[in-house]
């Protein structure tokens, strides 16, 4: 039987969408929540992947480092930090860093968020 782990993460971020009409265009900062879901069968231990091992590679490969997104401008790592660029940054950095993640939700505001599934 497969089942899904999740786990939450915050980090703080600013940006600007130049070709953005409304409230987006100029530079402002937004409080970030990353979900990571992993699918996948039960080990022997009982569980799809351990929540510290998660976290592991969320911490490492997106929020903490050099190049770590909490408290950054987005717009020196992307040139248009969309919610949706930036959950697919995010997708290929867990990749890289050899989470087996299945589902990214990145909430940009309290009310939008954008969903991406692994190919
Ligand atoms: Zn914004």
């Amino acid at each position: 039987m497969e089942v899904t782990v999740a786990r939450r993460y915050r980090f703080e971020a600013a940006h600007a969408l130049p070709w953005h009409s409304g409230k987006c265009r100029g530079l402002h900062g937004h409080s970030y929540v990353l979900e990571v879901f992993v699918l996948g069968e039960l080990d022997s231990r009982g569980v799809v992947m351990d929540f510290a091992e998660i976290d592991e590679v969320v911490e490492k490969c997106v929020l903490a480092g050099p190049e770590g997104l909490d408290h950054q401008d987005l717009n020196t790592i992307l040139d248009n930090p969309t919610a949706e660029l930036v959950a697919i940054m995010i997708g290929d950095r867990l990749a890289s860093g050899g989470l087996p993640w299945s589902t990214i939700r990145l909430w940009e505001t309290a009310n939008g968020s954008v969903v991406i599934h692994r190919q």
